[in-house]
């Protein structure tokens, strides 16, 4: 099933529970945001949940208001984290499940001929500059 967004309402509520005195702050580390860039993230990577859970209507309870600076992208942002463990989890699948791709896919180097090619005689040249009949 499809990642899961959250709706136009539930996005509000999520901006509202992280407001602190009606300014907007980070719900990872609590930096007031005022104006900075947020973005609602999913706690849980969608890519990391089972199917089961995915089948239910996501919750506020799933997202979470981070700062896109401080919590969200950048070096040791939440995202960044996901990918990381999105990758691990496909890769242990795969393992578990003989699914394991070639490190690398090998160039098929193109068929001998079975002859060789007839050699071709140079040494005989055509007279450019002959008269045309
Ligand atoms: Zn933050």
């Amino acid at each position: 099933m499809a990642r899961r967004e959250f709706a136009r309402n539930q996005r509000e509520q999520i901006v509202e529970r992280a407001k602190r005195d009606g300014v907007i702050c980070c719900e990872g580390c609590g930096l007031v945001l005022a104006g900075k860039p947020y973005e609602i993230d999913h706690i849980i990577a969608e890519a990391l949940r089972p199917e089961a859970d995915k089948q239910k209507p996501i919750t506020i309870a799933e997202g979470q208001l981070l700062g896109k600076d401080c919590c969200h992208r950048g070096q040791n942002g939440k995202t960044r984290q996901d990918v990381k463990a999105i990758a691990k989890g496909k890769r242990q699948y795969d393992r578990a499940n003989g699914l394991k791709t070639k490190a690398k896919a090998k160039i098929p180097s193109p068929p001998k001929s079975p002859e060789p090619a007839p050699k071709l005689d140079f040494t005989r040249r055509r007279n450019l500059y002959e008269a045309r009949s």
